[in-house]
């Protein structure tokens, strides 16, 4: 054995340590109830949450709102700059309360079961680059993480797909999303992306926990597309009805 695979291994090694002692210590346990899933589980849910885990009904072509034949209202008068829109599933019971829990119950460590679950859910055109949506910074210093890196991050490693983790920066601070109507979350995001000339000619997986109208994602992808990449397609963990 190589001085560098003794390493590689001796690292392994140490790592899966490291998980079984967490396992050990940290049970892991039913993102959504708390129920207990048995050590080495990659499962973010018990059978019972999985199970109640509502798919996303075929929708609009082009931002995926559930229930729509071909393209809806918004998107043939205002077409957005992603291709299409897709998510693991519909926002509600056991994925909005494990959602919540990785937002504000300081529960990081539960974005690499839900990116890995995710990744079994969805298919995504080989050679694309993952990005994140970014949080802002403000909230990132409260919060102490970013949700939708740390899941870019174990949705790029269930799939084998790069991560461009830093490929958009927000050039201001926008207000909250929830509670606007879908015209006033438009102008609040508009403009307020940057995307890395690195992106040019790269097929984007634009990755958020949660769409809602798909404002947010709009402004990422038209900062993307400006900046040159080929296309994007936008897929979150759940998305609103
Ligand atoms: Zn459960
Ligand atoms: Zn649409």
């Amino acid at each position: 054995m190589t001085g560098s695979a003794f390493s590689t291994g001796l690292a392994r090694g140490t790592a899966a340590l490291g998980t079984a002692l967490l396992d050990l210590l940290y049970p892991p346990r039913c993102a959504a109830c708390g129920e207990g899933l048995g050590s080495s589980a990659e499962e973010p849910f018990c059978v019972i949450c999985a199970r109640a885990v509502d798919p996303v009904p075929a929708g609009c072509r082009s931002c995926g709102l559930p229930g729509i034949d071909a393209l809806c209202g918004a998107c043939l008068s205002n077409p957005p700059s992603f291709t299409a829109c897709h998510a693991g599933g519909l926002f509600g019971g056991p994925l909005a309360d494990a959602i919540h829990a990785l937002k504000y119950r300081d529960r990081p460590a539960l974005a690499r079961p839900l990116g890995a679950w995710l990744a079994g859910r969805v298919s995504l055109p080989q050679n694309s680059a993952i990005v994140p949506v970014p949080l802002g910074r403000k909230r990132r210093l409260a919060r102490g993480y970013d949700q939708a890196a740390l899941l870019a991050r174990a949705l790029a490693k269930a799939k084998g797909l790069p991560i461009l983790p830093l490929a958009l920066a927000r050039t201001r601070e926008t207000k909250p999303q929830v509670g606007r109507t879908r015209a006033d979350r438009l102008r609040n995001v508009r403009g307020a992306f940057r995307a890395v000339p690195a992106i040019r000619d790269r097929d984007v997986v634009l990755l958020d926990d949660v769409v809602t109208t798909g404002a947010t994602a709009d402004a990422c992808a038209e900062a993307l597309v400006l900046a040159g990449a080929r296309s994007v397609r936008v897929l979150a963990l759940a998305r609103t009805e």
